[in-house]
């Protein structure tokens, strides 16, 4: 029996990194789990792909899909409209693969108080100093948009604890490896392992 999947939330101020994790963590295209594609009223950014990095919609289009309760949270990030799709995380999860939900804090506190059994984890960078550094080597972003972000990190930031792991991404094979674990304990856990191994269990426990 395959137990439900596990939903994480991931959270980070931009430049922390969480994309190139969450890359790392699904580069060998694992079965069992899935990123969450969302849609996004932003423009694309160069190489990004429409359906595969989000789902990039209008303004309209975007109103009209809250308006249909399509979305299991949503949140303005920067000036743009963001949200996740509930009908695909609901289906995903009850195939036993985990989703990974890469949304900012607002879309998490949505979350918890929705599935308080989704697990947070918050990826921060090791110095504001590297922060500023990466988002300006990244090289996508005007003058203008670095600083606004860099601004809209120690808002980011301040929210940290309400989440339930946190990684810091100074090495980044470190930081993956944290990342790996976190997600392989919460298959460990008492209530997953009785699921996925219940006939196990009552073959070891009968007389
Ligand atoms: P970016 O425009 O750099 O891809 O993302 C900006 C921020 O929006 C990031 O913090 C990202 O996690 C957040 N974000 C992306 N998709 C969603 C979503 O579906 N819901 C929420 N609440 N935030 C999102």
């Amino acid at each position: 029996m395959t137990a439900r999947g596990n939903l994480f939330i991931v959270s980070a101020p931009s430049g922390a990194g969480k994309s190139s994790l969450i890359s790392g963590l699904l580069k060998d295209k694992p079965a069992d789990k899935q990123v969450s594609v969302s849609h996004t009223t932003r423009q694309p950014r160069p190489g990004e792909v429409n359906g595969q990095h989000y789902h990039f919609v209008s303004v309209e289009e975007f109103k009209a899909l809250i308006a249909e309760n399509a979305f299991f949270e949503w949140a303005e990030v920067f000036g743009n409209y963001y949200g996740t799709s509930r009908k695909v995380i609901e289906q995903t999860l009850e195939q036993g693969i985990d989703v990974f939900l890469d949304i900012d804090w607002q879309g998490a506190q949505q979350v918890k108080k929705v599935m308080p059994e989704a697990i947070g984890i918050f990826i921060l960078p090791p110095s504001k100093a590297e922060l500023e550094r990466r988002l300006t080597g990244r090289g996508q972003d005007s003058a203008e948009v670095i600083a606004g972000r860099m601004a809209q990190a120690a808002s980011e930031i301040s929210h940290y604890d309400e989440y339930d792991f946190i990684i810091i991404n100074d090495d980044f094979d470190t930081a993956l490896g944290d990342f790996i674990a976190i997600i392989r304990s919460q298959r460990l856990t008492r209530a997953g392992q009785i699921h996925t191994h219940n006939d196990m269990l009552n073959d070891l426990l009968a007389e």
